[in-house]
C-alpha cells in the first residue's frame, strides 16, 4: 500500500503536466468549445490502462449543436471478480476567463508548484488526480474486483443538462451499474463535501393598469406594488430566514442558514431605451429570487411562506395582484458521514494528513444533484484539490501537491471501497 503512494508521489510531474494538457483545451462554456477534442483526450489516454470508453452526445439538450456538440466521455474498467463499482466524476468546461489575468489561461503555466490556467482549480487539477490515482491503483491492483469509472461530463456551469443530467437520465449513474460516486470539485484536500442547499428560483410578478405619466392616478402602478413586496420581505421574510439555523455543515459559515437573493427587478420601460422615456404607469413588474434552503424546511412550506405574504397583500393592498411562476427547484443534499464514499474518503484523509477530515456542505450546487434526483444514488461526495475561492477568477491556479495528495487520498478511497468486504 505504501508503495502504491510513493509512485503517485513520484507521478507528480506527470500530474502537473496533465493538468496542463487539459487546461489547454479552451473548454468554454457557454458556449461549450473544445469538448470533442478534451474528451477524445481523457478516452485515449484512459484506454491504455484498459478502460472500455464511450462517448455520449447530449443530444438536444440546451446549447446542443453541430458546432458545439455537448460530447461526454465515460470510461469503465471490469475487475476480475464481481464487487462494487467507484466511479469518478469531473465536469470538463469552465468559466469564461474574463479579464484582469497576467498570462495566458490555456496555456497551462507550470510555476512555482502550482499549475496556472482558467478551469485549473475548478476542476482540470481534480480530474488529473482522479486519473493518476486510478492509473497507479490500477498498477498496483491489476486483477482488482467490481468496476472503475472515470467521467469527463459538459455543461456544469450551465446547470449540467446536456451532461450528468442527460447521462443520469440514461442510467449511467444507478445501480447497479454504479454504487460510489467521488466529484473531484475543488473544495480542498482535506474536507469531504457531502451535500449542498436547496435552492428554488421563481419569478414574481405584480400586475398594474397602464397610463399616461401624468395622471398616474388613472393607472395602477405595478413598481409600487413591488415595492410593496419588498417591504414585506424585508420586514418578515429576511429576518425569519436569518433565524432559522441548520445541521448541515454548510461553508462558509453565513450560509448555515436560509438565504434569499433577490437576482432582479423589472418593471416598466426597458433600460436600453434610446433618447428619453416615454410618460407611462408601468403595467407590470417582475422580480426573480433566489431562494437556498435546508434539509430542515419542506420545499412546500419554502413557497407558502413566500406566496403567505403574496395573499396577505391582495388581501390588504387595494388592486394588488401576482403571478408567480416556478424556474427550477433542488432539494437539499447530506449524504451522511458514515457512508460508504464518505467514511472511504475520510479514511484516506486521515491515513495521508494524519488528522481528521472537516465535513462540509456547499453553498451552492453542483452535479450531484443530478445523480440523486435522476439516478437516485446517494452515496456520493465531492472531494478534490484546491480552493474554491479561487475558481472562476483570473490567474486561476492549483497547487501540484495538494493534487498529489489529493490523489494519494483517492486512491486510498477506491482500495478501500473495491476490498471492503472481501
Ligand atoms: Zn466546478
Amino acid at each position: 500500500m505504501d508503495r502504491m503512494l510513493e509512485s503517485i508521489a513520484a507521478r507528480r510531474r506527470d500530474l502537473a503536466e496533465l493538468t496542463r494538457d487539459l487546461v489547454r483545451f479552451p473548454t468554454v462554456n457557454p458556449p461549450g468549445d473544445a469538448y470533442g477534442p478534451c474528451a477524445a483526450f481523457i478516452g485515449e489516454r484512459l484506454k491504455k490502462s484498459g478502460f472500455a470508453v464511450e462517448y455520449v452526445r447530449g443530444e438536444g439538450e440546451p446549447g446542443d449543436t453541430d458546432r458545439y456538440p455537448r460530447i461526454n466521455v465515460v470510461a469503465r474498467r471490469e475487475g476480475t471478480s464481481p464487487g462494487s463499482c467507484v466511479h469518478f466524476n469531473s465536469h470538463i468546461d469552465v468559466v469564461e476567463p474574463g479579464e484582469g489575468w497576467t498570462m495566458d489561461p490555456f496555456e497551462g503555466v507550470i510555476r512555482d508548484g502550482r499549475v496556472y490556467g482558467r478551469g485549473a482549480c475548478d476542476m482540470k487539477g481534480g480530474l488529473a488526480a482522479s486519473i493518476i490515482a486510478v492509473e497507479t491503483f490500477i498498477e498496483a491492483y491489476p486483477d482488482h474486483p467490481g468496476a472503475i469509472e472515470i467521467s469527463g461530463t459538459v455543461d456544469e456551469e450551465s446547470g449540467g443538462f446536456g451532461g450528468v443530467a442527460y447521462l443520469a437520465a440514461k442510467g449511467y449513474f444507478s445501480h447497479p451499474r454504479v454504487d460510489h460516486v467521488i466529484i473531484p470539485e475543488p473544495l480542498n484536500k482535506d474536507r469531504v463535501c457531502l451535500g449542498h442547499r436547496g435552492v428554488w428560483w421563481a419569478e414574481i410578478e405584480t400586475k398594474g393598469e397602464i397610463a399616461h405619466g401624468s395622471m398616474p392616478f388613472l393607472g395602477d402602478c405595478a413598481i409600487r406594488h413591488m415595492g410593496a413586496l419588498l417591504a414585506a420581505f424585508e420586514e418578515k421574510l429576511f429576518p425569519a430566514l436569518d433565524r432559522r439555523q441548520t445541521r448541515m455543515p454548510v461553508v462558509p459559515e453565513g450560509a448555515r442558514r436560509s438565504t434569499m437573493n433577490i437576482n432582479s427587478v423589472r418593471g416598466g420601460q426597458a433600460d436600453d431605451f434610446t433618447g428619453l422615456p416615454s410618460p407611462n404607469v408601468p403595467d407590470s413588474c417582475k422580480l426573480t429570487i433566489d431562494r437556498r434552503f435546508l434539509l430542515e424546511e419542506a420545499i412546500a412550506d419554502v413557497k407558502g411562506e413566500v406566496v403567505g405574504i403574496l395573499d396577505d397583500l391582495k388581501a390588504q393592498r387595494p388592486n394588488f395582484d401576482y403571478e408567480i411562476r416556478d424556474i427550477m427547484e433542488v432539494m437539499p443534499l447530506m449524504t451522511e458521514k458514515d457512508a460508504p464514499v464518505a467514511s472511504a474518503v475520510a479514511h484516506g484523509i486521515r491515513q495521508i494528513f494524519d488528522r481528521e477530515p472537516d465535513y462540509v456542505i456547499s453553498p451552492g450546487t453542483y452535479d450531484q444533484k443530478h445523480i440523486a434526483r435522476l439516478g437516485h444514488l446517494y452515496d456520493c461526495v465531492a472531494y478534490g484539490p484546491g480552493v474554491l475561492d479561487l475558481a472562476h477568477r483570473p490567474d486561476e491556479w492549483v497547487g501540484i501537491e495538494d493534487m498529489v495528495q489529493s490523489a494519494q487520498v483517492m486512491a486510498l478511497a477506491l482500495e478501500k471501497l473495491l476490498y471492503a468486504g472481501s
